[in-house]
């Protein structure tokens, strides 16, 4: 069990590459903290800090207190599960998961304990006595965890644990994550450029961009409340619909007529923008079938539950979410409109929410 205080990291490499400007973020102990963003975002590069993989350029990490900015990655207690995970191949599944503790010199009677506990945590008493390739992708990754459980460490660290696995598998590994954290309830921070395994997975997300942290908060904070554009863009599937308008005095004025009337808190909020360009953004759920607004369908997609129907508004590309299966044919025109309280404005120079 551990708490982490992360003050101003920033990693230059060799070469000049700044790949992480000024982290700052407390982390509570037992808590599951998902750092997500596009590749090359600089992810991979804040845990392997905390790990102690990559040297500390600047800044202070601090682990329970204890100054970890310096120590090498073998004395921070900490283990890492990777997207590649390497199983000894010669080795049965129950050596795999003993190497570490017997290069320790743990006794054998601890590491029987250990191993077993961490079997039965896995489901993977009955499989013990098989070779890596017996097993399937799952339980091999399964098996990595299982490393790292026997080492009973203070924080969890995972690289993309799940990338290599098949979609079905991955949703279903996921939720072994989840529970596996329930059950040993370790700090845990794991790294993806996935949206849903953060939405799913985190007690807290971190929104990163550009070596840059653009937000963090709860799933529902980031979902709902994006500090900024890119948080808007990044998270959820599809993403928000942009329309770039501009304000003037009581409304907002995008292509092709587009007219959106503000009410009085829009207008407030909009006050210091008037006659200056913003952007109006609303989820796909958020869109409604029925409303003043005309929607040219351009094709329908239909996930079983719902139906995602792409289009064009006053030539603003979008999609709307819609329960079930709907119906529509290329070229129909539908009318639509914007849930008010569902609407975020952003500004067009800097991104943040206005
Ligand atoms: P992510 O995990 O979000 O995909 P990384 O942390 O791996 O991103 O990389 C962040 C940035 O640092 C990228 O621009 C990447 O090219 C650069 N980078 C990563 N590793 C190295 C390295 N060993 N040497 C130089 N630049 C690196």
């Amino acid at each position: 069990m551990a708490e982490l205080h992360l003050k101003n990291l920033v990693k230059i490499y060799d070469g000049g590459v700044t790949a992480v400007h000024d982290f700052n973020m407390d982390i509570k102990d037992g808590e599951f903290i998902v750092l997500v963003g596009p590749s090359g975002c600089g992810k991979s590069t804040t845990l392997r800090m905390i790990a102690g993989l990559e040297d500390i350029s600047s800044g202070t990490l601090l682990i329970d207190d204890k100054d970890c900015t310096s120590l090498p990655a073998k004395d921070r207690d900490i283990a890492m599960v990777f997207q590649n995970y390497a199983l000894y191949g010669n080795m049965t599944i129950y050596e795999n998961m003993a190497f570490s503790l017997a290069l320790r010199k743990v006794s054998p009677e601890e590491i029987h304990k250990k191993v077993m506990y961490a079997a039965d945590v896995l489901g993977l008493v009955d499989q013990l006595n098989k070779k890596p390739k017996e097993l399937s992708g799952g339980q091999r990754q399964r098996v990595a965890m299982g490393r790292a459980i026997v080492r009973d460490p203070k924080v969890f660290l995972f690289d993309e644990p799940l990338s290599n696995l098949d979609a079905k598998l991955r949703n279903s590994m996921r939720r072994e994550i989840k529970l596996l954290h329930h059950r040993l309830k370790t700090t845990m921070i794991y790294v993806t450029h996935d949206q849903t395994e953060a939405l799913t997975l985190a007690d807290r997300i971190v929104v990163m961009s550009m070596g840059r942290v653009q937000q963090i908060g709860t799933p529902y904070e980031v979902y709902n409340k994006p500090r900024n554009a890119f948080v808007g863009y990044f998270i959820g599937n599809p993403s928000m619909n942009f329309f770039e308008a501009r304000v003037i005095g009581d409304v907002l004025v995008g292509k092709n007529d587009f007219i959106y009337k503000l009410n009085e808190d829009e207008k407030r909020r909009l006050s210091k923008y008037d006659n200056v360009p913003v952007l109006f953004a609303i989820r796909p759920e958020n869109i409604t079938l029925g409303g003043d607004y005309k929607l040219k369908v351009d094709l329908i997609e239909h996930l079983g539950q719902y139906s995602l129907i792409h289009g064009v508004i006053n030539e603003y590309q979008v999609i709307v979410k819609a329960a079930g299966w709907v119906n529509y044919n290329q070229g129909d025109i539908i009318d639509v409109d914007f849930k008010k309280d569902k609407i975020c404005f952003f500004d067009l120079d800097d991104g943040h929410i206005i």
